[in-house]
């Protein structure tokens, strides 16, 4: 008689594979699942009036699955954002570090409130989920208590790295476990998931600590207010500029919301671990001199509604950027949002300010891993199976070069893109069937399919022109109309040469049906979409969304 076999697991990516952001992995084995992150992103195309991009989880809704937990390697959108949204579907404990947890009940109550499980998971602590046991493991990124996951499925060990980047000298004094790293790699790990994010990179990204003396510099050489703008969660960076500031006298003034939130949530954790008289709110800085005021903003990328971008403007207020003033954007400008970032600067430069960013000044550090950090960490781990996870897909086979030239076996070294999957089965690694996958949009309050933004974007790029006809229910007949009116085709109030004309050709097209008795609502309303279509192509070269309406009297 054979051995039993043990249970295959299989590897499925919502999210995060394909894509910088929405990150979301699936790991399941025996009908039972746990889900690794639920992040958002932001849409490239800004203007249609939509917000985050959410994953699609009917793949999760459909399948039969049982959820035993959501466990989440750190506390960035990309990675909790859509945890409200998945929380609304599936009822699963979550798991993460203290900090995590602490931005996640934040995420929760801006999103209103949802009953939910939160349970705390610190290294070295071992939790059993289903039939998974699970491992965090400390790694170093651009927001404190970050983790990575060891995984132990039946069909062998996975080792997930959340984002990381390996710091040798971390603000907290927390190090990246290279020691645990190791010893998983001596027992054995079947499967590496590794963060690609930064896999263009040679070298490494340097310390988050290399930032205070540059902090310092320039505070010390700033006559008037200094501002920094960075990411709120970035706890490390704002503990820096605190220390920074305090030294040269300064005090500190979160703006915004949301900078005011993590500083309170950073004063509680511990995270931020500065005197606690460094920070000041707005009011009280009104009785300060400029030279004795450093400012926290996050806005970093253009967000139009964050506090950067009303100093931009002069409608943050209270405070006034003048002449004299130093800003700082600490971030790298995340692609597609450069325009917007671009506009913020000019914008601070007018009012007098003197701006400093990446490559103009090294105001910046990146939290994940650069090629140096990318093959230390499989020569740590020594997969046997490699998985880029986190990147866009040159990003993903940029990575999946390395991890072959890095020694795993180039037929073990697989590129995912979401809703493609991986079968684990006795210490095996291969290909399975994918799933489907997507995209979901917030729009208000509400979700929609990308369907409605290829209908936004539609609108946008080419107006709308809405013909409408009255047509008698006894005789058939056109009892008025057609009356024509346009948004973004035509300017002007309708009555324009072309309007005119367009008219008289529907009204032409339709007496031409009436005369053969054909009047029914659907052939009226095919008959004016059709003459408005060749009308405002060949006169004007536009293809305009023709809504036509038929009115029964
Ligand atoms: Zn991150």
């Amino acid at each position: 008689m054979s051995a039993l076999r043990t249970p295959p697991v299989r590897i499925v990516p919502l999210g995060g594979l394909g894509e910088i952001g929405l990150n979301l992995l699936v790991i399941e084995c025996a009908q039972h699942a746990i889900i690794i992150d639920a992040g958002v992103m932001f849409p490239e195309e800004r203007g249609f009036g939509f917000g985050r991009l959410l994953p699609d989880l009917s793949y999760l809704e459909h399948s039969r699955l049982q959820i035993d937990a959501i466990i989440l390697t750190h506390g960035h959108d990309d990675h909790i954002g859509a945890l409200p949204y998945l929380l609304r579907k599936f009822h699963v404990p979550v798991y993460g570090t203290e900090l995590t947890l602490a931005f996640v009940r934040r995420a929760l109550s801006e999103e209103g409130p949802v009953g939910v499980d939160l349970r705390p998971l610190r290294p070295p602590m071992l939790s059993q989920l289903g039939p998974f046991g699970v491992e965090p493991l400390r790694v170093t990124h651009s927001t404190p208590d970050s983790i990575g996951l060891a995984i132990r499925t039946p069909a062998g060990l996975i080792v997930h790295t959340g984002d990381f980047k390996i710091d040798p000298a971390p603000i907290d004094g927390i190090q990246f476990d290279t020691e645990r790293f190791s010893q998983l790699g001596a027992e054995g790990v079947d499967l590496l998931l590794s963060d690609s994010t930064n896999a263009e990179l040679e070298g490494r990204s340097g310390s988050e600590s290399s930032l205070k003396s540059v902090l310092s510099t320039l505070i010390g050489r700033t006559p008037r207010r200094f501002f920094l703008s960075c990411f709120s969660s970035h706890l490390h960076r704002i503990r820096q500029l605190a220390e920074a500031a305090h030294e040269a006298g300064r005090y500190v003034v979160p703006l915004g919301r949301r900078m005011a939130e993590s500083v309170r949530l950073g004063l509680e954790t511990g995270q931020l671990n500065v005197a606690r008289n460094t920070f000041i709110d707005r009011a009280e800085a009104e009785f300060v001199e400029p030279r004795r005021l450093a400012f926290l903003t996050s806005g970093s990328q253009g967000e139009p509604l964050s506090a950067l971008a009303k100093l931009a403007n002069d409608t943050q207020p209270q405070v006034h950027i003048e002449e004299g003033d130093t800003v700082v954007l600490s971030s790298r400008f995340i692609p597609g949002n450069e325009r917007t970032i671009h506009s913020v600067i000019n914008s601070l430069c007018k009012r007098g300010a003197e701006v400093l960013y990446e490559p103009l000044a090294p105001v910046h550090v990146s939290g994940h891993a650069r090629r140096d950090e990318l093959r230390e960490m499989i020569h740590m781990v020594r997969p046997r199976h490699f998985v880029p996870i986190h990147g866009e897909y040159r990003h993903l086979a940029l990575h999946r070069a390395l991890a072959i030239r890095s020694g795993v076996a180039e037929r073990d070294c697989f590129l995912l893109e979401d809703g493609d999957t991986l079968v684990m089965a006795d210490g095996k690694v291969r290909r399975g069937a994918s799933v489907a996958t997507g995209r979901v949009i917030e729009d208000g309050e509400e979700f929609a399919d990308p369907g409605l933004l290829r209908e936004r974007r539609a609108l946008a790029q080419k107006g709308t022109v809405i013909a409408i006809v009255a047509v008698s229910m006894r005789t058939g007949k056109i009892v008025t109309g057609p009356h024509l009116l346009s948004r973004g085709v035509i300017s002007g109030d309708g009555t324009s040469s072309h309007m005119t004309r367009a008219r008289g050709e529907v009204l032409a097209r339709l007496k031409i049906l009436d005369a053969h008795g054909r009047t029914d609502g659907t052939q009226i309303r095919e008959e004016m979409v059709r003459t408005l279509r060749r009308y405002f192509s060949t006169s004007i070269g536009k293809r305009p969304i023709i809504l036509p309406y038929v009115m029964e009297v």
